[in-house]
């Protein structure tokens, strides 16, 4: 391709609304145009570079025995109503009515639809395990769409639906995405790490998420996840998932009799710490939170935070927030109590659940809200001035040198982008959508299913948050739009540009992507273009073409070096 010809427009500055640097090169590279909030065009080199991410999954997933299918991106309610779905996706499904107002939503998912074709299509044990996959748009109306590709609101999705007898069937198709995972992220050249994960509060089942670390203290903020790992056995998981064994702290606090003082103005337990001088570890906070619509009271020691999705999973809910002030006082209301968030505590709060982590079981003499505001309880004791709630769960958020429970080294913790997930669904569609086969026993069950997601377009972006430098993008050789340009530094000098003509021929009758930069700009231009788009390598005919050398350089390491234009040839036929 001639950059004379190519549809691109690199800018000078980086776009003002761009916080993450994928977002901010991909938009001055000019690869992608912003259409709406999180909506985006995909240029001509995007497209190139999405089509090869698409083509390694397209032939990892192909190799590993799924069959490559197209859904609609329009689904009716109905599928969605006989999942349980419909009423608890919440607003990222974006719904509408056809001209007969007959509801429909935009697919951001398929477990309905694909769940409705194995319903149609698979009648026996004989035709199972099956794997079925797309490559598709996906729209889901994320409350924050940021970050560019990374979180949009319509973006390239990769789907995989696993039907599976048993659930020894199911591990192996499972085991069996792991390793395509592993194999698609390494040819994009991503090292990525497994990582367990959330999965909701279906019983008993098993997701892991792929992640791409993204160091905390780099220009980038885009890693979304908290990972911890273990250094020493290699545990890693994704903080709404990870567990630990605690630091040791104390427990016993020192007030010895049990008696509500005066707090005045401690909201928070640091302000309640300094004002008793007393470790944050020695209260028990009470903070009050909205799951799916309804109020629930949740504690934990004062030194720790509640992680809110496990929360979320104890009430087996869909959405969670932490209630406002003027829901805490209703509940006060409710209760006959009237304190302000800061003094909650479980004593006395009617038509709540409570719910409190494991760490404040061990609680001696601690503090505690007392539903009064501007007092605590202090010395309290469990059974004996305060009742121990009973549902007891782990809510607790790991912190890094937290121990390891397999090894007991000390946690760390970095930031992920999650560009893949695998999911054992199990029954959860197959049963509401009762879709069965006839097992070898003659009996009617449900389908055991997985399902398997790769992020296409967040893929190509996190490939920039990791392969970047301050000129611009240094894109991994196999997602690459083109392998090399070739840049006559004068247009106007006659022997460069023949050179040029004659390598970028050579390498095109070779079938190489390559470009030529014979546009009539300045050398510094078109150096400054050839970075910023990131092209893995460049062949730079120059002065120098008069001793029969060129200049070859590698974007990845930005090595140049001067070799002959048939070496240069060579080298890129040979990769
Ligand atoms: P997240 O936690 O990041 O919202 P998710 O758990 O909702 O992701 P899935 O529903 O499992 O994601 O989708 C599969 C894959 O699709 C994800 O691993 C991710 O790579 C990609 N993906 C999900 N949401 C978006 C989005 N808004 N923009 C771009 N890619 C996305
Ligand atoms: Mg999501």
């Amino acid at each position: 391709m001639r950059m004379s010809k190519l549809f691109v427009q690199t800018l000078r500055e980086f776009p003002s609304d761009a916080e993450v640097i994928s977002h901010k090169l991909l938009v001055r590279a000019g690869y992608i145009r912003k259409l709406a909030n999180g909506i985006y065009n995909y240029l001509p080199l995007m497209w190139r570079v999405l089509k090869k991410v698409e083509n390694i999954v397209r032939e990892e997933m192909d190799a590993a025995g799924a069959q490559e299918l197209l859904m609609p991106f329009v689904q009716p309610a109905e599928l969605w109503q006989e999942s349980g779905r419909w009423d608890v996706y919440g607003k990222e499904l974006m719904r509408l009515k056809d001209r007969h107002t007959r509801e429909m939503c935009l697919g951001p998912t398929h477990e309905e639809v694909i769940t409705s074709i194995g319903r149609e299509g698979i009648h026996s044990y004989k035709q199972l395990p099956v794997n079925l996959y797309q490559i598709q748009s996906k729209f889901r109306d994320e409350i924050r769409p940021r970050f560019g590709l990374l979180r949009g609101r319509e973006f390239i999705m990769k789907d995989a639906y696993s039907f599976d007898a048993d659930e020894a069937g199911l591990d192996k198709s499972y085991e069996i995405m792991a390793e395509a995972y592993r194999k698609i992220f390494e040819r994009c050249g991503l090292e990525t790490k497994m990582v367990q994960s959330d999965s909701g509060a279906i019983g008993g089942s098993v997701s892991h998420e792929f992640m791409v670390l993204v160091n905390e203290d780099a220009e980038s903020n885009a890693g979304e996840n908290d990972v911890f790992y273990c250094p020493e056995c290699g545990y890693s998981a994704n903080s709404n998932h990870a567990v630990s064994v605690l630091k040791e702290v104390q427990t016993d606090g020192k007030f010895e009799k049990a008696q509500i003082i005066d707090t005045p103005n401690t909201k928070t337990i640091e302000e309640l710490a300094k004002f008793l001088n007393i470790n944050a570890s020695v209260i028990c906070k009470t903070l009050i939170y909205v799951v799916d619509g309804k109020y629930v009271a949740a504690m934990i020691r004062g030194d720790r935070t509640i992680e809110e999705t496990k929360l979320m999973n104890v009430f087996a809910g869909n959405d969670i927030r932490i209630a406002r002030n003027d829901e805490i006082e209703e509940i006060m209301k409710d209760s006959g109590l009237n304190a302000i968030a800061g003094f909650i505590g479980p004593k006395g709060l009617k038509n709540i659940q409570i719910v409190a982590d494991e760490t404040v079981k061990s609680l001696k003499n601690f503090v505690i809200g007392c539903n009064q505001t501007d007092k605590h309880l202090v010395g309290a004791n469990w059974g004996v001035d305060v009742e121990l709630p009973q549902t007891i769960k782990d809510i607790c958020l790991v912190e890094k040198d937290d121990k390891c429970i397999h090894c007991g080294a000390n946690l760390k913790v970095t930031k992920g982008i999650e560009v893949g997930n695998i999911f054992k669904l199990g029954t959860k569609y197959s049963k509401a959508m009762n879709a069965t086969f006839t097992d070898k026993d003659g009996q009617e069950k449900p389908f055991i299913m997985g399902c398997y997601g790769i992020g296409i377009s967040r893929t190509a972006a996190a490939a920039v948050e990791r392969h970047h430098d301050e000129h611009g993008i240094k894109w991994p050789l196999a997602i690459a739009p083109y392998t090399v340009i070739v840049v006559p530094v004068s247009d106007r000098d006659e022997v460069q540009m023949k050179m040029a003509e004659d390598i970028y021929k050579k390498l095109c009758d070779n079938k190489v992507e390559a470009l030529i930069d014979d546009r009539a700009e300045r050398a510094g231009v078109k150096l400054k273009d050839a970075d910023l788009i990131g092209i893995p390598y460049r062949i730079t005919i120059g002065k120098d073409i008069k001793d029969n050398l060129v200049e070859f350089k590698t974007r990845a390491d930005d090595v140049t070096e001067l070799i002959t234009p048939d070496e240069a040839v060579k080298r890129i036929l040979a990769l």
